[in-house]
């Protein structure tokens, strides 16, 4: 079976899906998928919606961890005695089947979590290919009066990785792209609220892989994922390395595990707009980040600060490009809605976020006050002091708190605030380099995003590859397939000097 991608083709593939996307369209991302699947890539088939993945024969989903661990060691060694050849024909299948379901699957993963858009969801999808492959794994060599010297990258084994609930397809998809094309198999522990998804893309690529190459479990999930897997997992004894994608939680347990732990942690990015730009830029390209599936992505801004002397015209730029202003009162009306005052050991107290609302529509946020909006609206917008919850919360919700600031220093020390040194993600609207240098420098964020919506720092639109991990709080960065292999030294003693 032929399964060559083109690189072209895939670019211009994508610039047409972040397009459609931007014009909010699902549709335009659906026009934007190939013609026809391969014969041996049969998009997903609406009918094993109403199927319970154990129903189904195994590929790849297992009850429990030891029987799931077992079948990703064979699988691993099935793909190590097939070589790179293989192992370039799997991504192939994963992109293509990513593309040709994504209409499918996403309509499925938007009903199973109840969160972000679904014309964002179907679009994660079909950025897909923007994952690097095998071409990444190149090795390093040097030669010299005493022979040669060869790094190659090679293999743990078996990976396990951690998925979140805000994007569980992109994420596998990428992390399986990553593993494989590093010569791993992946075993996933997904978030409980998106495992069914996770399950059936899962039982997709299998069925595919195992047509095409012969290999079976290359790909394992637990299908009802806990806490006690993801211990089992840590303990598993064929389980070499963890890649987790989520919030602190589980951050903090990986790293506790005593396994190696690629660590995609939380974030709260932070946006600087000074008066140096023009503001209806600026507005667009921050209510296109923020709002991009409701402002799930870890990336996404999540807060503005805003020199004085033009806040009133960057509130009219995106009130103009579609944003809804809250008055003060509304604001703190919806601030009561989304988070609960907790008291502390201490006698002091701290937000805690409804979960409910994370992910959810501007309209329906905007219900709570009492306000009827179409569900077209990308943004609501509010001004607030700088510590408010809303800016100092992670709230994954399509509503920007918007600060007002003096100067520019006083800008980015709150901006450094409030990402509380997650390392993650920063932006900044300036035509200045001092202080754009001055914020990277102060930030130390992972991505440093000018004068661009935030998802411009994941290559869509932006230069660079695509990854939905970025392992921020293990500072591995934008995961690619060199992330997840070993670096081994072979060196040969003296011999071989033909010169
Ligand atoms: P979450 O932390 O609630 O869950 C993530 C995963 O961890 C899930 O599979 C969950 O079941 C598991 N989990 C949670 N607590 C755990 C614990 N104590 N022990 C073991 N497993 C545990 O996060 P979420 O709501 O699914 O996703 C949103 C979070 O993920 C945000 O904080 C976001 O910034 C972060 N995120 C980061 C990246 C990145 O690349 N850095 C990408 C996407 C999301």
């Amino acid at each position: 079976m032929a399964l060559q991608i083109d690189e072209n083709l895939v670019r211009s593939i994508v610039s047409e899906v972040v397009r459609n996307i931007t014009a909010g369209t699902a549709a335009g991302a659906a026009a934007a998928a190939p013609a026809a699947a391969p014969s041996a890539l049969q998009p997903f088939s609406p009918s094993v919606l109403s199927t319970s993945p154990s129903a189904l024969s195994s590929h790849g989903i297992f009850q429990d961890v030891p029987s799931a661990a077992a079948a990703a060691q064979k699988g691993f060694e099935q793909l190590r005695a097939k070589g790179v050849a293989a192992r370039k024909q799997v991504i192939d299948i994963v992109k293509k089947l990513a593309v040709a379901n994504a209409d499918a699957w996403g309509k499925f993963e938007f009903e199973e979590t109840k969160i972000g858009r679904l014309e964002h969801k179907i679009g994660k999808l079909h950025l897909v290919p923007l994952v690097p492959g095998v071409e990444w794994i190149r090795p390093y060599a040097l030669s010299g009066d005493h022979g040669l010297m060869h790094e190659e990258y090679t293999p743990f084994g078996v990976v396990a990785a951690i998925l979140p609930v805000t994007h569980s397809v992109p994420t596998l998809s990428g992390n399986i792209i990553n593993a494989i094309a590093a010569g791993n198999s992946i075993l996933f522990n997904p978030h409980p609220g998106g495992a069914r998804s996770a399950a059936l893309a899962i039982r997709a690529y299998n069925q595919a892989i195992q047509t095409a190459t012969g290999i079976e479990n290359l790909i394992c999930t637990i299908e009802k994922p806990t806490l006690e897997s993801f211990d089992a997992l840590c303990k598993s004894p064929l389980v070499n390395l963890l890649v987790v994608t989520g919030g602190p939680g589980v951050v903090n347990a990986a790293m506790k595990s005593g396994k190696r732990a690629i660590c995609a942690g939380p974030g709260n990015p932070p946006v600087l707009v000074d008066d140096t730009v023009c503001t209806d830029k600026a507005a667009k390209d921050i209510i296109y980040g923020c709002g991009f599936d409701n402002n799930l992505l870890c990336i996404g801004e999540k807060q503005v600060f805003v020199l004085d002397r033009v806040a009133n015209a960057l509130i009219r730029s995106m009130e103009k490009a579609g944003a809804v202003r809250l008055l003060p009162a509304q604001v703190e009306k919806l601030a009561r809605e989304v988070f609960t005052m907790k008291p502390d050991a201490g006698g002091c107290s701290h937000p805690v976020l409804n979960r409910e609302l994370v992910g959810k529509n501007a309209n329906v946020l905007a219900s709570r006050v009492g306000l009827n909006l179409p569900e077209a609206t990308p943004i609501l917008i509010g001004e607030t002091d700088a510590d408010h919850p809303f800016v100092m919360e992670e709230q994954m919700m399509p509503m920007l708190p918007i600060v007002r600031v003096k100067t520019v220093e006083e800008g980015i020390a709150l901006a450094k605030k409030s990402e509380h040194g997650y390392k993650h993600s920063s932006i900044i609207h300036s035509l200045n380099v001092d202080r754009m240098t001055e914020m990277a420098r102060t930030m130390d964020t992972t991505l440093f995003v000018k004068n661009g919506p935030s998802t411009t720092g994941l290559g869509l639109d932006g230069e660079g590859y695509l990854s939905y991990s970025i392992a921020t709080t293990t500072g591995e960065g934008i995961t690619n397939p060199q992330t997840f292999t070993r670096t081994r030294r072979c060196v040969l003693v003296d011999a071989l000097k033909i010169y």
